[in-house]
């Protein structure tokens, strides 16, 4: 079967590959789909240590074909995911607190484990999560990642419906952002991007306030019109789009990172404290949180714009998501 793996010289490479047999809790998939998210262009591009060899993908979709015996939560037949969340240990302060993604033992699929790009994957069953029947397999691939880390990031704000919420970065997870924080939420939105086609695109999918950081000052103009946000999602990679989000707060705010800027922000501590801003982090989702954000693309709430491409233009992906000529998600046609 073909994989694609990252090189030594930080690219991407499709390769003949052989599994190995199943152990005790594993299950096999054979693999629908996969997206391409920027995390896998950080992973090839060994941004967090060098991975050569290790097959990419971490929004995979596959059909599981083979279980071991004592697999109980998938059987043959079922869709399920192959997700960053690969497996958490299951016994630890964070496992067992509901907070798993932050388990110190985990494991993530195309980073630390073999990832979903390739044509059958093996998973740890219990943490693969089943796909709900109505819901497309490419829609579910973007889900996984892009969608259930938007829909856990816009939990963590704490929002109410009607309340205003910023999103900056309208890529292919501020896209689903803004599907679940109109559909699912109720909130209203605030789209931030540098980029004029992402913002026309974000018009088309209902945000109520368009703003380019290069024409406008975001937190001056939120400000203004609404007297600030409520919350903000920041999925941007520039740590402009951190400080902008904060400017944009009003008191009592939540501004959450998602985004993967390698640099730090800056946060005044008197509007922090004076203003009670609340700045966190946010890392994809739980099972349950995926199940949750599954079961909206179920029920035709968040519809992921996705394109079918094939193994082979992985490099071509990669470089036009560094472009940023990207408009939704792109997904590797795996079947
Ligand atoms: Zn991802
Ligand atoms: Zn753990």
């Amino acid at each position: 079967m073909k994989a694609i793996v990252a090189t030594t010289d930080r690219k991407a490479e499709v390769v003949e590959k052989e599994l190995r047999e199943l152990k005790p809790g594993e299950a096999r998939l054979r693999m629908i789909c996969c997206g391409v998210c920027h995390t896998d262009l950080h992973v090839k591009n060994a941004d967090f240590g060098d991975v050569s060899g290790r097959v990419l993908g971490h929004e995979g979709i596959g059909e599981v074909v083979e279980i071991a015996d004592d697999v109980t939560s998938l059987k043959i037949g079922d869709r399920a995911s192959v997700a960053w969340f690969f497996e958490g240990c299951g016994h630890c302060e964070y496992c067992t607190t509901g907070r798993e993604t932050l388990c110190r033992e985990v494991k993530n699929a195309g980073y630390t484990v073999d990832g979903g790009m390739q044509q059958e994957c093996i998973v740890t069953a219990d943490y693969s999560v089943k796909v709900p029947d109505g819901l497309d397999s490419a829609a579910a691939s973007s889900i996984t990642c892009a969608g259930v880390t938007t829909y856990k990031a816009i939990k963590e704000a704490n929002l109410l419906p009607g309340e205003w919420i910023l999103i900056s970065g309208l890529g292919g997870l501020g896209n689903l952002a803004l599907q679940y924080a109109k559909k699912v939420f109720g909130l209203k939105v605030i789209a931030v991007d540098v980029n004029d086609g992402q913002l026309e695109f974000a018009k088309e999918f209902g945000a109520d306030i368009c703003i380019n950081p290069l024409n406008e000052d975001p937190g001056k103009v939120v400000q203004e019109k609404v007297g600030g946000a409520h919350g903000a999602v920041v999925t941007a990679v520039a740590k402009s789009a951190f400080n902008q989000s904060v400017d944009a707060m009003r008191a009592g705010g939540t501004v959450v990172a998602v985004g993967l800027p390698v640099e730090s922000m800056d946060l005044s501590i008197p509007r922090l404290v004076l203003d009670g801003i609340r700045v966190v982090g946010s890392l994809v989702g739980t099972r349950q949180d995926l199940r949750e954000a599954f079961q909206a693309g179920a029920d035709g709430l968040v519809v992921p714009k996705c394109e079918m491409r094939p193994m082979e233009d992985i490099n071509d992906i990669f470089e036009e998501m560094e472009e940023g000529t990207i408009r939704g998600r792109m997904v590797i046609d795996l079947a």
